[in-house]
């Protein structure tokens, strides 16, 4: 098609919605996605992404009717963070690892799997879990991104293959998690990796054959170039001559995108830096473009048309890759094409989304890092109180920011954008001096210090904090937090708001609830068991409107960064995929309850240095997955557990990567054997330490 006829299309799209789907054909359906209230064709349902369903069976007279009619096996106990997708019947889903499924939505019968066979050590290379949040659709096909960064056609009918693509540098520890997005023939995705030292950039593939056609890189390679595009000549200017570029920047682009086919521009979100303190990234520099900024790109050719930074030199992983809602609003006056994110920062931010003109922006959480944003320079003003460079700082809101992926809603009804928000600050301690290592983490903080501050219960300041997460609806016209509802767990779902004045949206600790979209009061709520991070999608079938919603803990929740509170999951973490209609009277799938005794451990080992040496490892290589002091609080083996039996085969699982098939890679390029004797010893101290308080428990 061409331009022309495109704009033309585009711009009457709104008159015309039912007939277009049928005139235009199949390449016409996203665009006219709010014609086809039955399905969910992309991953906001239309390009908008309001995460809106027009659909009225399901209401606040009738939620309380509501319950499971089928649940699918996930074949999973890793994070599941996907937003399902419904074309005709069909309910198509990512899982753990970029696998994908496909259910027959009558029935809950699975029509077929794709796996895309990613090797488990690629585990190691993801910050926060082997997760994936949802696949594309684009004429009979399913698009995804594997964990280790190949992005893959499948045949929608039949789950076969058609073709794949590497779409990195497989030297650097990249990882996929996001869902790709097809605009125009073209399927856009990016990646993740900024804790770990990467240039972050978004690519252009055609649909059809896998080719690709554009990349922008968010970040320049060096200060002289020869620059890939105009834009990253003069984004360098931002940079110190000082940087260390060979940490690669940053400013991955692994989750958020939206469209608007009338103004045809791409709306990508931009990530932290890598590493992540500016003094230690860029010294002296300025304001490091494009880190942690909205991107507006030409989909044709991936130039860039405005930008805005959300957070400029950014120093705190306050990244700016949540959601991107479009909406048109009424503001002083006049209808506004706006565009709408509540990045990390703690600021909810409204945009002219055809300049990038900053319309307003307020702290929908507590944020100590700045006092506010002067609307005139569009700048944000910070308070001092969060520059970590010369020392450890706590500052609000914490690395997860005060909204992370999960996305939020809008309904046109009620005029409210619902957040899934969370409270808590971080302690930020640099390294004494930062030397990037490949295939390690490189944000430039001192993690063993800042764990072993946990583990002596030294007083930071960090414990004045609260911690909880937050529903929150606010008011983009009044700038307000209009209802919230408060969560035990930091950690909770993505929200779906739907003309039966509702919202949905599954929790931490196990909910899946309906709240009312106007006021917040609770209309329905089940308990599943393990916690929801996933992302409820409504559609019909026959008539019949369903709900549907991923159930599995993980993602960056395994973290714990709410683990004081909570400690350990009660369940073995399988997850499932749980869906809801009237009438519904099926079961839910019983979950094991975990086991956390400890057997009898190995006798200690090693010389106190060894244990200590032993301990920092540890708390820089193992802790982000198995928890300080090797207290599992996420759904991986709690090593003192499984220390009894992988004693005499440590070194070949730690080093050689004996497990790698289970997740568990080898470290033999950051660890010696020494090293690994080290950590063994202090994991054996642990096990011993803790046995005995549960043996002497037990008298
Ligand atoms: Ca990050």
């Amino acid at each position: 098609m061409s331009r022309a006829s495109f704009l033309i299309l585009s711009a009457c799209w709104l008159l015309f919605l039912p007939e277009l789907a049928h005139a235009g054909g199949e390449k016409n359906r996203l665009i006219a996605a709010e014609a086809e209230p039955q399905n969910w064709l992309t991953y906001g349902r239309t390009y908008g992404e309001q995460r809106y369903s027009p659909l009225v069976q399901i209401n606040t007279a009738t939620v309380s009717r509501l319950g499971l009619i089928w649940a699918a096996d996930m074949e999973t106990i890793r994070g599941l963070e996907a937003t399902p997708l419904i074309v005709d019947g069909v309910l198509y889903t990512s899982g753990s690892w970029g696998m994908v499924m496909a259910f027959d939505v009558r029935t809950g019968k699975r029509l077929w799997k794709y796996d895309p066979q990613v090797p488990g050590y690629w585990a190691r290379y993801g910050c926060c879990d082997v997760v994936n949040r949802g696949v594309a659709y684009w004429e009979g096909r399913i698009f995804v991104g594997s964990f280790d960064d190949r992005l893959i056609a499948i045949d929608a009918k039949t789950g076969q293959e058609i073709w794949q693509v590497n779409t990195i540098d497989r030297t650097r520890s990249y990882t996929i998690t996001g869902a790709p997005r097809v605009v125009k023939g073209k399927v856009i995705i990016g990646n993740g990796g900024a804790e770990f030292g990467v240039r972050g950039y978004f690519s252009a593939y055609d649909a059809d054959s896998g080719k690709m056609l554009w990349r922008f890189y968010t970040v320049p390679a060096s200060n002289e170039g020869p620059h890939e595009s105009l834009a990253l000549s003069r984004a360098a200017a931002t940079w110190s001559k000082a940087t260390r570029w060979e940490a690669g920047g940053g400013g991955t682009v692994w989750d958020s995108m939206s469209y608007d086919p009338e103004l045809d521009l791409l709306y990508v979100g931009v990530g932290n830096g890598s590493p992540w303190g500016r003094e230690i990234r860029s010294p002296g520099g300025g304001d490091n473009l494009y880190l942690s900024s909205i991107l507006a790109v030409d989909p044709d050719d991936g130039r860039l048309v405005w930008y805005y930074q959300t957070t400029p030199g950014d120093s705190w992983d306050y990244t700016a890759t949540q959601h991107i809602l479009l909406a048109d609003l009424k503001l002083g006056g006049r209808i506004r094409k706006v565009l709408m994110q509540a990045p990390k920062n703690g600021f909810f931010y409204i945009l002219d989304r055809e300049t990038g003109e900053l319309l307003s922006a307020d702290k929908y959480i507590n944020a100590t890092w700045a006092s506010h944003v002067d609307l005139k320079t569009g700048r944000p003003v910070e308070t001092g109180q969060a520059d970590w460079s010369n020392g450890p700082k706590v500052v609000m809101p914490f690395d997860p920011g005060g909204h992370n992926w999960q996305p939020m809603s809008f309904n046109p009804g009620t005029g409210l954008v619902y957040i899934p928000t969370h409270v808590g600050a971080l302690l930020y301690k640099p390294v004494d001096k930062f030397t990037y290592r490949p295939g390690a983490e490189n944000m430039g903080m001192d993690l063993p210090g800042i764990f072993r501050t946990f583990v002596g219960g030294e007083k930071t300041g960090v414990e004045k904090y609260p911690v909880y997460g937050e529903l929150q609806a606010w008011d983009p016209v009044a700038r307000k937090k209009i209802w919230g509802v408060v969560y035990p767990r930091t950690m909770n779902g993505g929200t779906l708001t739907t003309a039966g004045n509702l919202v949905f949206q599954g929790t931490g600790d196990g909910r899946f609830a309906a709240y009312k979209a106007d006021d917040g009061t609770r209309l329905w709520q089940v308990s599943f068991g393990n916690g929801i991070l996933g992302s409820p999608v409504t559609y019909s079938v026959d008539g019949r409107q369903y709900v549907s919603v991923l159930a599995g803990w993980g993602g960056a929740a395994m973290l714990g960064h709410d683990a004081g509170k909570f400690g350990r999951l009660k369940y073995i973490n399988n997850g499932y995929l749980l869906t809801f209609a009237l009438g519904g009277k099926a079961e839910f799938p019983d979950l094991e309850v975990r086991d956390y005794t400890l057997p009898k451990p190995p006798p200690p080992t090693g010389t106190k240095q060894q244990v200590e040496n032993g301990m920092d490892l540890y708390h820089s290589h193992c802790a982000r997955c198995h928890g300080a002091m090797a207290i599992s609080i996420n759904m991986l083996p709690d090593l003192r557990q499984s220390i009894t039996r992988t004693s005499d085969v440590f070194a070949d699982i730690v080093l050689d990567g004996l497990l790698q098939a289970n997740g568990m890679a080898g470290f033999s390029d950051l660890l010696t054997k020494p090293d690994v004797e080290a950590i063994r010893a202090f994991i054996i101290k642990r096990a011993n330490e803790d046995y005995q308080v549960q043996e002497s428990s037990r008298r």
